[in-house]
């Protein structure tokens, strides 16, 4: 992954309040909140026990094994063990296919962002697991691909704008607007290796940090 590394969770996050430290280290690992698997909602994100509660009850408060997951992503993804996809509700249903998970996988290696904002299963070693992720999930659906569609749009602008700088002050409040947005939705940008300069990479980078700060609680 090119420039997506998830940071080590520190030492001292305990089970004590494990749904609180699996918030914060996804929030800070993310950049933002947002899901782990379509790594583009921000609403109504809940914790998903990434290894099933019944696979692994012991795991259930491990802040570890909890990822932040949007309600389509984490009712899709349901008990699949995320290694083998193997199901205990539905015993007869099984495939050799893992889940992704942000926290092991390359997203730029299974999926390919194209120019209208579908995604496509790319070639080679882990085409079978990204056209199996492509079934399971509904990133094919509409309201994703035009949301991907929208974020590649605020890319194009931003990358325009900015080899015009300096802009007037219309323009660079604008500018600064759409850069804030895309700071805090660029994850799936980066997971997928999309091509960005590094003069925007720069910027969000800038951004990001200045609305983390801004955060509550940060
Ligand atoms: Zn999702």
């Amino acid at each position: 992954m090119a420039r997506l590394a998830l940071p080590e969770p520190t030492a001292d996050r305990t089970s004590r309040d494990a749904r609180h430290d699996a918030r914060a280290y996804w929030s800070e690992a993310l950049w933002f909140e947002l899901c782990a698997y379509c790594l583009l909602s921000s609403d109504a994100l809940e914790l998903d026990h990434h290894e099933p509660r019944q696979f692994a009850p012991d795991r259930a408060g491990d802040p570890l094994n909890l990822r932040l997951a949007c309600r389509n992503c984490n009712g899709r993804k349901g008990d699949y063990h995320p290694a083998h996809a193997t199901r205990r509700r539905k015993a007869g249903v099984a495939t050799p296919r893992p889940v992704p998970d942000i926290a092991r996988d390359d997203f730029g290696q299974w999926f390919e962002l194209l120019e209208d904002g579908s995604l496509g299963a790319r070639g080679g070693a882990f085409r079978e697991h990204a056209v199996f992720a492509l079934v399971l999930f509904p990133w094919c659906l509409d309201p994703f691909v035009r949301r991907r569609a929208e974020l590649l749009d605020k890319l194009r602008l931003c990358e325009r704008a900015l080899l015009h700088e300096p802009l007037d002050a219309h323009g660079q409040a604008l500018l600064e607007t759409i850069l804030r947005d895309l700071a805090r939705q660029c994850l799936l940008l980066i997971a997928l290796d999309v091509s960005i300069s590094d003069a925007l990479w720069n910027r969000l980078r800038g951004c990001a940090a200045t609305l983390s700060r801004q955060r509550p609680g940060s």
